[in-house]
């Protein structure tokens, strides 16, 4: 897809963050299982106490690192717990009372959560919507930009360049979660930003197994106070999440690229229909982040988001799918929808649904939809 650097994205990712070849070893070393590790002697590194490393980490965030910036030097990434373990991780250890950071007001659904400890601590918060790049004009004194693009679950873009161009001429920090797009989907780095944040729990690993986040940055001296909050806060992802994470990337471009292939087909599909309004997904000619996504962005996600008419035909609908799981999150090999306003906390109407394609075959899962959307019309 689109510009190489080097190596194709389906050569990297089969072998992203693999030890040279030992005869008789496997090529991904089983999951290290240790609390701590033999230490006579003076304390020194690698691998001294299991809070603070673990070989199995360290090559899942090698091959994160070749993933979310192909080819360049001092890539630094730090596998944490979760996605919120890693927002939190850069939110917390970088911003200090009295600091100003920027905020989607259209972001993941626990920022709000987030909102409230970082106003606790006397950061103060403020919020402007994805769309548009109106981040841009709450910029002023700010220490940190948050930006979410595509954001979950509006689908909403910015131009991570720009804003990221404009926070920096002002000395501002800025991070991007990329747990939408995935690093074969978007580089923030390479589009400017000091932090890629994102949640591995959801496209990155695609199984629905496991819950994983990471912060990735080329700027050692911002991932050191990462690194001491992921230490002191003891937000670090188990061995067997971290080798599972490793084993599935291998598998991330052939996801991707069937999940956006069935997206863009299941959203060419609801585009038909009259009872489906806002129907969003960044891939659609049409789409109002089309352009700037189509410039931004190699591959679009696996989400699409669109409301019917009212709350009772947006469950009648989800009953009557049958490749479909009513489930949250997205990302998985297999499709999930769910009714998103059953949370509370996102701006979205009631009959709002968040549709994850997964990588089942195109017809049946196009056919499943709209089936599903005529046995429940009435
Ligand atoms: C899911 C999600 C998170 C949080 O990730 P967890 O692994 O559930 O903690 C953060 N940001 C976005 C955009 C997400 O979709």
């Amino acid at each position: 897809m689109s510009q190489r650097t080097g190596i194709g994205d389906g050569t990297r990712a089969v072998r992203a963050g693999l030890p040279e070849p030992v005869k008789h070893e496997p090529a991904l070393p089983g999951p290290v299982f240790a609390a701590h590790y033999h230490l006579p002697g003076d304390p020194t590194g690698p691998y001294t106490y299991g809070r603070d490393e673990n070989p199995t980490w360290a090559l899942l965030e090698r091959a994160i690192g070749e993933l979310e910036a192909p080819g360049q030097d001092g890539v630094e990434t730090l596998v944490l717990s979760s996605g919120m373990a890693a927002v939190s991780a850069v939110l917390f250890s970088q911003l200090r009372a009295g600091d100003t950071v920027v905020l989607p007001g259209d972001g993941y659904q626990a920022l709000p959560l987030v909102r409230d400890q970082l106003n606790a601590y006397g950061v103060e918060v403020r919020t402007a919507p994805t769309a548009e790049d109106a981040q841009l004009d709450v910029l002023d004194g700010a220490r940190l930009l948050w930006i979410e693009t595509p954001s979950n679950p509006g689908l909403d873009v910015c131009d991570v360049r720009r804003l990221a161009e404009a926070a920096h001429a002002r000395g501002c920090l800025v991070a991007v979660d990329n747990t939408l797009a995935t690093p074969l989907g978007q580089r923030p780095l390479e589009l400017g930003a000091d932090f890629s944040v994102a949640s591995g729990t959801k496209q990155l690993t695609g199984h629905g197994d496991l819950l994983l986040g990471y912060v990735t940055s080329r700027d050692a001296g911002l991932m050191a106070p990462v690194r001491r909050w992921r230490k002191i806060a003891g937000a670090i992802p188990g061995p067997m999440e971290s080798w599972l994470a490793h084993r599935s990337l291998a598998t991330l471009h052939l996801r991707a690229d069937r999940q956006g292939v069935n997206a863009l087909a299941v959203a060419e599909a609801l585009k038909g229909r009259p009872e489906v309004t806002g129907l969003r997904h960044p891939g659609l000619p049409g789409d109002p982040a089309h352009k700037i996504a189509s410039q931004q962005m190699r591959r679009y996600g696996c989400v699409v988001s669109f409301a019917l008419p009212t709350r009772e035909r947006a469950d009648r609908f989800l009953g009557a799918l049958r490749l479909v799981d009513d489930a949250t999150s997205f990302g998985g090999v297999r499709s999930t929808a769910e009714r998103r306003g059953r949370w509370g906390g996102d701006a979205v109407p009631e009959g709002f649904i968040r549709f994850s394609v997964g990588v089942e075959d195109t017809e049946d899962l196009v056919a499943d939809v709209l089936r599903a959307l005529d046995d429940s019309a009435s």
